[in-house]
């Protein structure tokens, strides 16, 4: 979908309806503070038409957000005197999507801030030889 959402909050954001502490714009791109931060500076970067997740993005919209994820990603970094920078992005609710419009977040880390990563597990005997071979099968 590539249109504005009535509903959706960060179309709101980016059409002035609902305030937020911005951060940059271009033509494409918007970028401002999330408002319940893992730690300050927490930045979300988004595009302004609305695209629900990572697999409706265009190619064109995609290459521009990598390289404002790198730029802004060092800014926010150095303004908040951080030791590291986590990139996240949750597509759909499963995974943790909340915000059905496209957003990478740019989280500045300290060595001793307390979040922790997500765990894993082990492969069962010989899972991970199907697994590899499933996903290579679909490589487009
Ligand atoms: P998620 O969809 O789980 O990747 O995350 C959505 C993020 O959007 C959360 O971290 C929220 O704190 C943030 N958020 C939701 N509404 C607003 C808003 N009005 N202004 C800034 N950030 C927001
Ligand atoms: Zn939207």
């Amino acid at each position: 979908m590539e249109t504005t959402n009535n509903d959706c909050v960060f179309c709101k954001i980016v059409a002035g309806e609902i305030p937020a502490e911005k951060i940059y714009e271009d033509e494409d791109l918007f970028a401002f503070l999330d408002i319940t931060p893992i730690n300050a500076g927490h930045t979300l970067i988004i595009p302004k038409k609305h695209y629900e997740n990572l697999f409706e993005l265009p190619d064109d919209i995609l290459k521009k957000i990598s390289i404002k994820l790198r730029d802004l990603g060092a800014s926010v970094k150095e303004a908040m005197n951080a030791e590291g920078l986590n990139i996240g992005m949750n597509n759909r609710p499963a995974a943790g999507q909340i915000v059905p419009h496209a957003h990478f977040h740019l989280i500045p880390r300290y060595i001793k801030d307390g979040y922790k990563h997500w765990g894993g597990r082990k492969y069962d005997e010989g899972e991970i030889t199907k697994v590899a071979k499933e996903i290579r099968e679909r490589i487009k």
